[in-house]
């Protein structure tokens, strides 16, 4: 494995293999070979910034992975260069996703609301070589945002633009797909850059709970572990069709199954470039989708739309939720609308995942998170000591197994703290496990928001808040929210004699250049922060006090 990473040791290595968790095939293969299976069959269905609607088939689709992988070749690029990718759900992304994967280099996954604080501290974090973008997407200006993520990450030579705006000094990956080639570039020229399954496929990104995101490195071999697990799950077939309308560089829309297990089974996959109830159901029906995944947040938006709409969406199977809890209400309004039930899905980027069996009793599709992925995951549920407590007591999960890393890449410090000695990864989710081994979400002991299943980390918030110039002190919490699950609220105590109107704090924040869903959308102005018997901030206090403010202003509303 790469310099840098935590390789598993020798015997769950030889363990994996031998039971078949790990194929030892490599991303690319699972292309090459479906392409030889269903070279026909419909691969993947998007929108082009440049060529508009695009359907490929398998055999296109490899045509044009293997062709854009031979031209990064000539480029310069070579296996285990870090390119970071920040591209919406559009056909490009797939094919430079393969096509680095065919070379052996690595994809870091960046999301498309980053800005300049994120990426550039991911392309240091990674020494990232290339970086991948839109020249545009939903107004915002990612040639800009590049030459000030080059500026701050010097080794960053290479940005490659998927759009008709590709300005000198760029690589534009329309004219690198069509461009040809010489004849030294061939198929077996290619094929001597396959990578070893064991090396790192995928830098992911966590979802940041102390301070700002770690590097989260996964090899071929458990990434397939994870999308085809996750594919049986939900019975993928070559006849399956999958939506993508969460981000598709995110665990959930990628791998879970997601884009890699469609492919792996042969189905197609379609790129939704927003998550509104108009195009995805529009999609979901056209398509004919069979399989669907969303965080509660889309899913609400889906259902209330569909109390008026009137589409056959009869060909869809499984509608997946996850990212954030699927309450049993939000369950039983899933069957109600579809006649089926909801799919739960409790998964992480650092690679456990726990999901709900198709053929589950209601009762546990509806009050848990189902069992773990794989047979050979393992998990314990823990006391403050890392003492396993019995079942069904609440404690933190922690989890090893196939699909889960070993630690962060370049982490050393970090991963002392987030993986005990025995390689179990501490999830920081508070968790109940039943006597037949279905696990329930009952919290979590970790300092983040969760947005809608888009993660903030209160200490990154909090350390840009504490440079503004009136503040003093300061503690972000989360507060409930009816659409959302939960939005973040500030706390701060000032400096004397300054006031600080939210807006002004807001402007401060965004100047730092940080995403957009990470600013605080409630500012609460205190003059102390309640403690604990420890005499920290005691965050629990402060949920509570904005749970009751705002519970008080519903009810005065
Ligand atoms: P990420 O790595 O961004 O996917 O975030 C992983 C975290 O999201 C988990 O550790 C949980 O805290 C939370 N999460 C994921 N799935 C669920 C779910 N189904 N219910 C509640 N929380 C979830």
């Amino acid at each position: 494995m790469l310099d840098g990473c935590c390789p598993w040791p020798k015997e769950l290595v030889d363990q994996y293999v031998s039971q078949g968790f790990w194929e030892n095939y490599t991303l690319g293969d699972i292309l090459d070979r479906t392409a030889w299976y269903f070279p026909k069959r419909e691969a993947l269905i998007g929108i082009s910034p440049v060529n508009g609607e695009t359907r490929d088939t398998y055999s296109e689709l490899r045509s044009k992975v293997d062709h854009l992988a031979l031209h990064l070749l000539r480029l310069g690029f070579k296996p285990n260069d870090r390119v970071i990718l920040q591209l919406p759900n559009i056909p490009e992304f797939v094919y430079i996703y393969f096509a680095l994967h065919r070379i052996g280099a690595i994809p870091v996954l960046c999301l498309p609301p980053h800005r300049l604080s994120e990426v550039g501290y991911i392309a240091q974090e990674t020494d990232a070589i290339g970086y991948v973008i839109p020249s545009e997407f939903r107004g915002f200006d990612y040639l800009e945002l590049a030459k000030e993520v080059q500026e701050k990450a010097p080794k960053l030579e290479k940005i490659l633009v998927a759009g008709t705006d590709a300005p000198e000094g760029t690589i534009a990956l329309a004219e690198l797909l069509e461009d040809p080639l010489e004849d030294k570039y061939d198929e077996k020229y290619l094929k001597s850059f396959r990578p070893d399954p064991m090396n790192v496929a995928v830098f992911q990104l966590s979802g940041g709970t102390t301070g700002l995101q770690k590097v989260i490195p996964h090899t071929h071999n458990d990434y397939i572990c994870c999308c085809k697990f996750s594919a049986l799950m939900v019975g993928h077939n070559p006849y399956s069709a999958f939506l993508a309308s969460a981000p598709i560089a995110h665990n959930f829309s990628l791998s879970a199954p997601g884009l890699h297990g469609t492919v792996y089974f042969g189905g197609k996959t379609v790129l939704a470039l927003d998550a509104s109830p108009e195009t995805v159901m529009s999609l979901v029906e056209a398509e004919k989708i069979t399989y669907l995944n969303g965080v509660p947040t889309m899913i609400i938006n889906w259902l209330n739309y569909l109390e008026e709409a009137h589409l056959d969406l009869s060909a869809l199977k499984v509608l997946a939720g996850g990212g954030f809890k699927v309450n049993a209400e939000l369950g039983r309004r899933v069957k109600a609308t579809f006649g089926f039930p909801v799919q739960q899905n409790f998964g992480m980027g650092e690679g456990f995942h726990a999901c709900t069996r198709l053929d589950d009793p209601e009762e546990r599709i509806l009050g848990t998170q189902g069992q773990p992925l794989t047979p050979g995951d393992i998990v314990k549920v823990v006391d403050d000591d890392g003492v396993e407590v019995p079942r069904g007591e609440m404690g933190e999960l922690w989890a090893k197994g196939p699909t889960v890393v070993r630690g962060y890449y370049n982490s050393e410090e970090r991963n002392k703290e987030a993986f005990d000695p025995d390689g179990f990864y501490k999830t920081g989710d508070m968790v109940r496990q039943d006597s037949e081994g279905y696990l329930t979400l009952e919290g979590r002991n970790k300092d983040m928001i969760n947005r809608g299943g888009e993660k903030i980390s209160a200490e990154e918030i909090e350390n840009l808040i504490l440079g503004h110039p009136s503040v003093l002190n300061t503690a972000v919490v989360a507060m409930p929210d009816p659409l959302f699950g939960e939005k973040s609220c500030a706390y701060v105590i000032l400096n004397t004699g300054k006031g600080l109107p939210f807006e002004d704090l807001k402007t401060f924040l965004l100047e730092k250049k940080i995403a957009k869903f990470k600013l605080p959308e409630r500012l609460e102005v205190v003059e102390e922060f309640p403690l604990t018997s420890m005499a920290k901030v005691s965050k629990k206090e402060l949920r509570a006090d904005i749970a009751g403010k705002l519970d008080k202003e519903n009810r005065d509303k």
